[in-house]
């Protein structure tokens, strides 16, 4: 399986994997780059489109793919999608050409939100996580309550640690800027840090990152470490359990 991440509209991902002759894609906000590569690769077909959330950065394009390529769409049981889709829901399990993927319903930036996983051995799983979980940050939580949004990255982060974490943005170097005020000590997130830096300075994506890396770096999987609990608690004396701690977090990143 080879997995693509194409740039659409400034900073989102559209991921998209294939086997020479089927292809799938996750949250085509935009029709036009998916057009693109395929008509780059006549060979393959796309047969199926992988849907997160509702909001339109993500669902854009479904209307244009189904009807030029007739690929059938799965999405969120409880939100609305523009296209005719199968709704999905924890739990569920979906078979495209040998390959499973796991359904994990992530509520937080939306309620309806969904997460796919799957592990097309001998390489390394995959996590399709739209906008739960980002690297070095999580989604702004537009639907969800801070408790629903912790339960879902708890739940993401005990998947293996190998799991490649495919996200939907490019937000990687502005959520390390943030996680080393939260985190100067980590240096893990240093590390890693230069490693995104010299990524992007060549435009290249830093993505996917193994979700043990994640475990190591992004401050929003790691409310409860003493350094983060620390720093949170300094600034808002709100923050006393770990709900109220993860949602003092979530908003001073909103207004770092
Ligand atoms: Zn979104
Ligand atoms: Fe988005």
């Amino acid at each position: 399986m080879k997995l693509i991440a194409l740039p659409a509209f400034s900073d989102n991902y559209i991921w998209l994997l294939h086997d020479d002759h089927h292809a799938l894609v996750v949250d085509p906000g935009d029709s036009a780059p998916v057009l693109a590569w395929l008509g780059q690769h006549p060979g393959v077909r796309l047969d199926l489109i992988l849907v997160t959330h509702h909001h339109a950065d993500h669902t854009g394009g479904l209307a244009d793919l189904v009807e030029r390529t007739g690929a059938q769409v799965v999405g969120p049981a409880l939100e609305k999608m523009p296209v005719q889709a199968r709704g999905l829901q924890q739990g569920d399990r979906l078979d495209w050409h040998g390959l499973c993927f796991e359904v994990h319903e992530v509520p937080g930036h939306t309620l309806g939100h969904i997460a796919f996983w799957a592990h097309p051995a001998p390489q390394d799983p995959l996590l399709f996580c739209g906008d739960t979980l980002f690297s070095g940050g999580c989604g702004r939580l537009f639907e969800g309550t801070p408790a629903q949004m912790l339960d879902s990255l708890d739940r993401l982060a005990a998947l293996p640690g190998s799991t490649r974490v495919c996200c939907a943005h490019e937000y990687t170097l502005s959520n390390l800027k943030f996680a080393r005020a939260v985190d100067p000590d980590n240096l893990v997130l240093r590390e890693y840090t230069e490693t995104c830096t010299a990524l992007r300075q060549q435009n290249l994506a830093t993505l996917p990152v193994a979700l043990s890396i994640e475990r190591a770096i992004n401050p929003f999987l790691r409310s409860r470490s003493s350094a983060v609990v620390r720093a949170v608690r300094q600034r808002d004396s709100h923050a006393q359990d770990d709900v109220t701690t993860f949602a003092a977090l979530r908003s001073w990143k909103n207004e770092f």
